[in-house]
């Protein structure tokens, strides 16, 4: 995508883009600017970034292609968890030994640290603690549940198991067995807390440019250059916030890091507001919930009354519009009172996949953290669940940044792997999804 100082950005016509309050005006980067920490993206870890380093008193400056929240933070499904996508506890240690201890820690408080920042600063997020469910949609699934909870509550997380009847209470459905429970989850309307995060920045003296696409990044003679169309910001540090996205507006900034993630196209709805008399009976507590399918089952309720969910499309290039029906009738199957559901928003983003196995694209893999060069640090493979993880790494980028390094990430820092086959495997990626239907339907 090409885009510059005067381009209107277009924003995807999501649900948050309706509904979040305005971001803050920003100009462009012109001229020679410069800072200690160059922040290259405005999402949520590129801004918490800035705003812990601004609350250690360290000039921070935010280079941003497009406007906050313009990637995967503003049109993410707004789910507050406190786990990664595909692996537990143990296997974080069984990978990375006392550094994955420190990070299932982080992650471990995640959540709770991310609503505790939003009271901290009043942020206006439509933000609801009310726990993150992951109930299990096969007997067979139970026992994942049960080593969850073993595997976390051992590390001292406030989790639950819960048995058939009470994740039917909790969702208003009978149709799982089963759940994994976490008090500190929840969900947040993500566009309004990537602005919020992008005003309290400003607020305690950070710089953020917009519609300032980086174009190339260089070290020499101690200090960082990110160069964008009008101009360089120079710094002694640097945080590449791009994930997901790292190749959109510059496929030469950091190819190593773009080509390390398949990047998957997740697809997001938005119901039209639900009745008060219904709505009461599906996930009344107003939890968020995403299940064990392989093909995720997720929603969670809006301030308005509209459930948000959404899907994956099975071809590349398929508009999401297609998947109305589909969704809408899954809907259907797990409540059937909501009867035939129309939806206001489609929408779509991507979802930094870093599989540990190729053959298997879909399968969540490890985050991968690296030191780009000296002070020079970034992050990729969200895997579709990092809204809480990557507000906690801004505060621990901001501290690596500090002399801190490596014990502030929580992970042992790797040097960027380019996945030689990720060009085709991200265009063969949606094909997998009936494979993943199928296996889903065989699980007992
Ligand atoms: C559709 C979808 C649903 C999801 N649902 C959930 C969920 O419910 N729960 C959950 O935990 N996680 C979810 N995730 C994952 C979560 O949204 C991400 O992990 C998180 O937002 C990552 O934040 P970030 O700041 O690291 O990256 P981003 O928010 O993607 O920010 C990167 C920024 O870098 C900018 N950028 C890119 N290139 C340049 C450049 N050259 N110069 C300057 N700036 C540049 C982009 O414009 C973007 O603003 C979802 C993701 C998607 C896409």
């Amino acid at each position: 995508m090409t885009l510059s100082a005067s381009s209107p950005v277009s924003w995807p016509p999501s649900l948050w883009a309706a509904t979040a309050p305005a971001g803050p005006a920003l100009s462009a980067l012109e001229g020679d600017q410069t800072s200690d920490v160059a922040i290259i993206g405005a999402g949520f870890t590129g801004l918490s970034t800035a705003i812990h380093l601004r609350e250690m008193g360290v000039a921070a400056t935010v280079v941003e292609a497009a406007e906050p929240g313009w990637g995967a933070s503003g049109r993410n499904n707004g789910q507050v968890i406190p786990t990664l996508a595909g692996h537990d506890p143990s296997a974080m240690v069984k990978r990375h030994g006392e550094a994955g201890e420190r990070f299932n820690a982080i992650l471990r408080d995640s959540a709770a640290y991310l609503f505790d920042l939003v009271r901290r600063y009043s942020i206006a997020a439509e933000a609801e603690q009310t726990g993150w469910v992951q109930p299990v949609h096969s007997p067979g699934r139970f026992k994942l549940a049960e080593k969850r909870v073993l595997e976390w509550s051992a590390i001292g997380a406030p989790v639950e198991l819960l048995d058939r009847a009470a994740v039917s209470a909790m969702l208003g459905s009978e149709a799982w067995y089963g759940g994994f429970w976490n008090r500190t989850g929840g969900h947040i309307n993500p566009l309004a807390l990537t602005r919020g995060l992008a005003q309290v920045a400003l607020k305690l003296g950070a710089v953020i440019y917009a519609r300032s696409p980086a174009i190339s990044i260089s070290y020499d003679n101690n200090r960082w250059t990110v160069k964008t169309a009008d101009g360089t910001l120079d710094a002694r540090a640097l945080v590449l916030a791009t994930n997901a996205y790292t190749g959109e507006f510059a496929p030469d900034l950091a190819p190593e890091i773009a080509q390390e993630v398949i990047p998957v196209l997740s697809w997001q709805m938005a119901t039209k507001p639900i009745s008060d008399n219904i709505a009461k009976t599906i996930i009344p507590d107003r939890q968020a919930m995403s299940d064990t399918h392989r093909e995720l089952y997720f929603a969670r309720w809006d301030a308005g009354n509209r459930l948000v969910t959404g899907g994956a499309a099975m071809f590349p290039g398929a508009r999401g519009d297609n998947l109305r029906d589909y969704v809408g009738a899954r809907l259907k199957r797990l409540w059937p009172q909501i009867g035939d559901v129309e939806f206001d928003y489609v929408w779509s983003g991507y979802v930094g996949m870093t599989p540990d196995n190729l053959l298997h694209p879909e399968v969540p893999g490890f985050p991968r953290f690296h030191e780009i060069g000296p002070n020079g640090y970034a992050w990729v493979g969200c895997n579709g669940r990092a809204v809480a993880l990557s507000v906690s790494l801004g505060r621990a980028f901001a501290r690596a940044t500090q002399g801190e390094g490596m014990e502030a990430l929580g992970l042992p820092l790797s040097l960027p792997k380019v996945q030689p086959l990720q060009p085709i495997v991200r265009k063969i990626a949606p094909f997998a999804l009936p494979l993943y239907r199928h296996l889903d339907a065989q699980e007992i």
